[in-house]
């Protein structure tokens, strides 16, 4: 293929390509949408696809397959007509994850990453694919099918070996739920409206009227002031106060502003903004405009993690029916004001759920951080000052403007304004997304709004926030559930994705998970996390196979605790912070391996390495 020229493309993918290519101010910024659907026609990438693109971008051949090398979805050999994923990440893996995938590995006859030799089937471990609150989950090619045990597999085989597509879960599995006590439904309050997708739905439920509210009635500074008296803390995981953030922004720049949704929900344990994109779309987007109008900005984006492909449809069909009742595009409403938004997906990398990772992807490259400062209040997106905000964290916008900064903020408790999401997956009669006021107490959560331990099991321990959380114990889940409160018994509120674990759990089991976690995620920027989690990978298997040494004890802990706080992102962090829980807390598990036993595995476990 000459250099100059570009392929013959279908017209559809033709016209997705110049599409993609004028959504953003740089080319490159489509690099990767377009390797996406590129994968999706082709079925893999191969060198004249991507010297395509690269024409197309005017990138060469070396810049676009380092890009494409660092995300996990893009193939570089044809994978099977349906691609398997089986998820066996913590809330998977406590519910029968691990097995699930040895019964797919059979029943397909296939190992991790092969693809039959029909080319019908590929496979392939996974990590978490958002689905926690549905585990054990499995996705084929890009649909969610959830809840599942050996037999609902089976059945699904059977109809793709049929050549028929068996109906993918419409709607997370447990985000659908009679509303359990305690819960206050405000950012949630749109689950389970029959249609909630649609914007004649969405009018009816007061959507629409916080952004006019916003645009005629009030001054940016009078958003930022009500953001601030709600006490909206960041809902993906460090719980930064919305309004301070949005108020760093510079108000005397020539330079486009940006908002930007952080929608690449990967954290284990956490399964919250699926649901919120999923049946109320327009939340989103209201509460983008809305955070367009405070600080300035003309421009938003909505950052899909690649897996949650339907979920970027959904948001597109949402997107053109707020561009067609004029509530994106220009002088919206009347009101002067323009703002233009549009989704970008990404192609499976955890990392670029960091901000800075995430603005560096959304250009077209690498997840690499940025090192800070500057923050991307100041220098963001194409070096322009950028709000990035959690999906939860936006939707939650519009009820703030309608119902007032107070009235928010009195849902929670002091400097833990409102209400949030939580998943709560694991060992639990029912698992589900349920919205609570900040201030909930843990063992009321466990107990009374998810129904109790899962078959009558004893607590051994708790996730509170997401994987990277320090682990609770359950003498400590008599807590009331808002930052503050959390912080002070060690641990983090995260992302709200709560883990619950029982008596029959291995910890050294999940330490190890945990750990296979971080090492596959981190992007190896800097020594201590690539090192690190390597290493502690390899220590923890080998404890978990029973081949540990009594110093290997400490020298977990040593490791965890070295890479602490030196690190370019929290993902050194993010790994280190559980893993010295775990051996704190439940030392004595580690010490059991030793001597050759493990009270929640057979003695087989341990053959050979005693
Ligand atoms: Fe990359 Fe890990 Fe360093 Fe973050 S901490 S920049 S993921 S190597």
């Amino acid at each position: 293929m000459n250099e100059t020229t570009t392929m013959q493309l279908p017209p559809d993918l033709e016209r997705k390509y110049s599409e993609l290519i004028g959504r953003y101010p740089v080319k490159r910024s489509a690099l990767i949408p377009m390797m996406m659907y590129a994968q999706d026609h082709f079925g893999y990438l191969n060198d004249d696809v991507l010297k395509d693109i690269g024409t197309r971008l005017d990138l060469n051949f070396t810049q676009v397959t380092e890009t494409l090398a660092y995300y996990s979805m893009l193939r570089r050999k044809p994978g099977g007509r349906y691609h398997i994923q089986v998820c066996t990440n913590i809330s998977c893996m406590l519910r029968g994850g691990n097995e699930l995938y040895e019964h797919v590995q059979k029943r397909l006859s296939l190992g991790n990453k092969e693809v039959s030799p029909t080319g019908t089937f590929s496979l392939e471990e996974v990590e978490c694919i958002g689905a926690c609150t549905g585990a054990p989950a499995m996705q084929v090619n890009y649909d969610f099918y959830e809840d599942l045990d050996p037999d609902k597999v089976d059945a699904i085989f059977e109809q793709l070996q049929e050549g028929k597509r068996p109906k993918p879960v419409p709607v997370i599995s447990g985000a659908l739920h009679e509303r359990a006590p305690g819960e206050v439904p405000v950012v949630s309050r749109m689950f389970g409206v029959p249609n909630s997708t649609k914007i004649d739905v969405y009018l009816q439920y007061e959507g629409y009227q916080a952004l006019e509210k916003a645009l005629k009635q009030m001054a940016p500074e009078q958003i930022i002031d009500e953001m601030k008296k709600s006490n909206l803390r960041g809902r993906g995981g460090a719980g930064f106060p919305t309004g301070m953030k949005w108020s760093f922004v510079p108000k005397d720049t020539s330079k486009p502003k940006y908002i930007l949704a952080n929608a690449d929900e990967s954290e284990p344990g956490t399964s919250k903004d699926r649901p919120l994109m999923e049946m109320d779309p327009h939340q989103l987007i209201e509460g983008m405009v809305i955070a367009g109008r405070a600080i300035g900005s003309h421009q938003g984006y909505i950052y899909i993690r690649g897996e949650y492909r339907y979920i970027l449809d959904i948001m597109d069909a949402a997107i053109a029916e707020a561009y067609a009742g004029n509530y994106l595009g220009k002088n919206i409403r009347g009101s002067g004001f323009d703002f233009e938004l549009c989704t970008h997906t990404g192609a499976g990398a955890y990392e670029c759920g960091e901000e800075s990772a995430l603005m560096e992807s959304l250009e077209g490259k690498r997840g690499y951080p940025r090192i800070k400062p500057p923050f991307p209040a100041v220098v963001g997106l194409y070096g322009c000052p950028t709000v990035i905000n959690n999906v939860e964290t936006l939707s939650t916008v519009p009820a703030i403007i309608r119902g007032g900064g107070e009235w928010y903020a009195g849902l929670g408790t002091p400097k833990n304004g409102g209400t949030r999401l939580y998943s709560i997956s694991g060992h639990i009669n029912r698992p589900g997304i349920y919205e609570l006021p900040l201030g909930f107490n843990l063992k009321r959560m466990i107990e009374e709004v998810a129904g109790g331990m899962k078959d009558g099991k004893k607590l051994k321990a708790v996730i509170p926030g997401g994987s990277s959380c320090p682990l609770l114990s359950a003498d400590e889940i008599d807590v009331a559930m808002d930052y503050d409160s959390v912080a002070k018994i060690g641990s983090m509120l995260g992302s709200g994705g709560t883990v619950i674990i029982d008596e029959d759990t291995c910890m050294v089991d999940l330490a190890r998970r945990i750990m296979h976690f971080y090492a596959h995620e981190s992007c190896g920027w800097c020594i201590p996390c690539r090192e690190g989690t390597a290493w502690l990978r390899k220590l923890l298997d080998r404890f978990h196979e029973g081949g540990g040494r009594s110093e290997d004890i400490s020298l977990i802990d040593d490791l965890s605790k070295n890479m602490l706080g030196r690190t370019f992102c929290p993902l050194g962090d993010a790994a280190a912070l559980p893993t010295i829980s775990i051996v704190k807390k439940w030392r004595n598990e580690f010490e059991d391996h030793l001597r050759g036993k493990c009270a929640y595995k057979p003695a087989e476990v341990f053959a050979g390495a005693h």
